[in-house]
């Protein structure tokens, strides 16, 4: 037999087949050592044949099986993502085995145990420890060898073996992280609306589920139920967070009710705890993978039910190639199980909700919260009129008002930061105002090294303003406040509360955010300052109020999707308040009190907000109506970034020429950052009426990459920076 193998060189863009003579054991799915160029390395075998067509006395033999690493699955998977996003097979490959398992760092943990040998015990009177030792075994049948030895002392163990009483045997042991939370909690009883949402995900016949619940509808409920019936069922599952150290408490609770069955994989976890997580996984001892973006490769077989939860989360989409998107990846596996995939958030990307609009999808809603709490009433504080006032802190007079009274009454607030895209755009601090294109609706990138602000949709270029074009003011913002600066003056206005603050300074390190977040939620602050991390699922039955500090500044984010992100940040950032026994209060603070995405937030409306986005979205032919596509060319060299670009670009007009009537927008232009990381960065812009020639673009513009010139494909891309 031949085994046709893809080799695993690091860094490399080999994407060859090359055949091997197979060994005893090889079968496709095996990991492989091979002979390649004078060295041996790793290899994956993608199929086994009778004969090749070479001359078979020339095909070296594999050298030698190492494992079998991927499922039969995993290589139709491969096979599939290779073609979608024109990436070599090796590097998809990667993609399903842990880094440190490529590369052979970690091993199976073995652990020495110790067991009685049978031999005459010949001990004598004044060996007391070797006659407890003894006696102890005895009892236990079998202990570890480090736990007896800590226990009578390694000599006295030692002196046993010696004598051939006890023998040791190697055992496999997994090193599994969260030991804490191994209990089997019962399951609760489902609420009539979460019944029914499980009843309408079985009963359906479309292969997507999209659930939209309001925050604290119970969403987590009804996927602990989806999973523990595909145990039932003997199937596995696939369970997806945005990011996992951000989300301790579901994992907590899927410890709780499924115990060892449930793997986790994430990148805080040790090499070692990584490595046999994933093989729990691969042998079935584990059942339920979860996990955040990558997770959705997690080895496991006969799945019954895949889960993205917060599934409108930017985290979703890799950044690196291949820049996959994880829905459609989790489509595919769905499909090639037969199982159904359920979406899940309270406020759904637009184009998921499209999806279910249209039929496509299966639409499931939760509309109330558990036990019929209401949701959080939201206070609108015009930051103008503070401005106007005097106040030109960050903090409003009713938020002050909202704050003092939550101490008060000992519980506990949130302060959120909404830092996304701040620097980037310019506001007027008096009108509230922000530069926008005369063309596309969307708001100005200011662009310091050239001092200009641009449009990243039309590449018009603008002078920079000394004041502000709707109002005259001169009070114009180009920067945001840290949470630094919020906490300095949290501190001087309430200098009894207890604050903490999350964001990249603080919560850095393995289990960074999980610190502060148990701090938080033990109580050992009055007061939690964040940016969007803290916008994320926690449940924290204290909280009784959130402000929000510049509400509306995501809104001016230079993207499509701002107004969207808006929405939802700020109906995220709500839900974490009021969630037991007391009602919450949110403080949103705004420039612009009555912009439409802001109102509709303040209602909880998501229908509304989607009818008018989607109607917008429409008229103005961006996505889901249109597809951006923008080719980046990268390069530490400006000159070769430059010869590389020109070479795509005409490619690409090419296409642009035979097919006029598929573009919406074609023009070439220097990115936004002009250098990141000592790289220059310049693009191809496209907006695109369908995906017919996605393929072709993927194709020309690739061809051109070399070794200094990086080139690369992004769909939709999350940031245009
Ligand atoms: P979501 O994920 O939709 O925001 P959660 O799953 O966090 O909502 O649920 C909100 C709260 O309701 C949690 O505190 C949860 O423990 C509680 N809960 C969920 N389902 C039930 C139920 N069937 N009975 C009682 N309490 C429930
Ligand atoms: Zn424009």
């Amino acid at each position: 037999m031949v085994a046709e193998v893809i080799v695993d060189i690091a860094g490399s863009e080999v994407d060859r087949i090359f055949e091997y003579t197979a060994i005893e054991g090889v079968h496709p799915g095996c990991r492989v050592r091979v002979p390649f160029g004078g060295r041996v390395i790793d290899g994956y075998v993608m199929r086994l044949k009778e004969e090749s067509e070479f001359d078979p006395s020339r095909l070296k033999p594999v050298a030698a099986v190492v494992d079998e690493a991927l499922t039969p699955e995993c290589l139709q998977l491969a096979e599939a993502l290779a073609a979608r996003y024109h990436c070599p097979k090796a590097q998809v490959l990667r993609l399903f085995l842990p880094a440190e398992m490529r590369r052979g760092q970690v091993r199976e943990k073995q652990q020495t145990w110790v067991l009685p040998a049978g031999g005459e015990a010949d001990i004598s009177p004044r060996a007391k420890a070797q006659a407890a030792a003894l006696c102890y075994l005895c009892q236990e049948g079998e202990a570890p060898l480090a736990e007896l030895a800590a226990k009578f002392g390694r000599s006295a163990i030692g002196a046993l073996i010696q004598k051939g009483v006890f023998r040791t045997e190697q055992r496999r042991t997994r090193r599994t992280p969260y030991t804490g939370a191994q209990g089997q909690a019962p399951s609760r009883a489902l609420t009539p609306a979460q019944q029914a949402a499980v009843d309408t995900i079985a009963k359906s016949n479309k292969a997507v589920q999209l659930l939209h619940g309001v925050t604290g509808s119970g969403k987590t409920e009804v996927y602990l139920t989806l999973i523990a019936k595909a145990l039932a069922a003997g199937k596995s599952a696939v369970f997806l967070v945005p990011e996992i150290s951000l989300t301790p408490q579901m994992l907590l609770q899927l410890r709780e009710r499924f115990g060892a069955q449930a793997a986790i994989l994430h990148s805080g976890l040790s090499a070692g705890e990584k490595f046999d997580e994933w093989w729990r996984l691969r042998t079935g001892e584990a059942k339920i993978a979860i996990g955040a973006r990558s997770a959705v490769f997690a080895p496991v077989e006969n799945v019954g039910v895949i889960i993205i939860d917060e599934e409108h989360d930017g985290s979703y989409r890799s950044e690196t190639s291949p820049r996959y998107s994880t829905a459609e990846v989790a489509a595919f596996r769905a499909k090639y199980n037969g199982c159904k995939l359920v979406l899940g958030s309270a406020t759904p990307s637009v184009d998921t909700y499209r999806r279910a609009e249209t039929g496509e999808y299966e639409l499931i809603r939760l509309p109330e919260r558990i036990n019929k709490k209401p949701l959080p009433e939201v206070i609108v504080a015009d930051m103008r009129q503070e401005v106007r006032r005097g106040n030109a802190g960050a903090f409003s007079g009713p938020l002050k008002d909202e704050l003092e009274s939550c101490l008060a009454s000992g519980n506990q607030a949130i302060i959120f930061l909404n830092r996304r895209g701040f620097a980037q755009s310019v506001v007027c601090r008096e009108c509230g105002a922000v530069v926008k294109c005369a063309r596309c609706d969307v708001s100005l990138t200011y662009h310091s090294e050239e001092n200009c602000l641009k449009c990243h949709y039309c590449g018009a270029t603008y002078k920079m303003l000394t004041a502000c074009p709707s109002c005259g003011g001169v009070h114009l913002s180009y920067t945001g406040t840290g949470t630094q600066k919020v906490v300095g003056e949290l501190r001087r206005l309430f200098p009894q509360a207890r604050v903490l603050r999350m964001d990249q300074d603080t919560a850095a390190g393995k289990e960074g955010h999980y610190k502060i977040l148990k701090r938080f939620a033990s109580r050992e602050a009055d007061i939690l300052v964040g940016t969007q991390m803290i916008a994320k699922g926690h449940d924290f039955p204290a909280v009784t109020l959130v402000g929000i500090l510049d509400a509306d500044m995501s809104l001016h984010f230079s993207d499509y999707r701002s107004g969207e992100r808006t929405f939802q940040l700020i109906t995220q950032v709500a839900g974490r308040c009021g969630r037991a026994e007391e009602a919450g209060r949110v403080v949103l603070q705004t420039y612009d009190p009555s912009n439409y995405i802001l109102r509709f937030a303040i209602r909880y409306d998501y229908e509304g907000f989607y009818k008018h986005e989607i109607s917008l979205r429409a008229s103005t032919a961006f996505p889901p109506f249109a597809k951006i596509v923008r080719v980046m060319v990268t390069a530490e060299e400006e000159k070769k970034a430059l010869e590389v670009l020109k070479e795509v670009y005409f490619s690409l007009k090419e296409l642009f020429d035979a097919h006029p009537q598929e573009f919406l927008f074609f023009n070439k232009m220097k990115s936004p950052v002009k250098r990141i990381q000592d790289k220059f960065r310049y693009q191809v812009l496209m907006r695109l009426t369908g995906d017919g020639l996605l393929s072709q673009i993927y194709e020309r513009a690739l061809q051109y990459k070399t070794r200094d010139v990086l080139v690369y494909v992004e769909e939709n891309p999350a940031n245009l920076s």
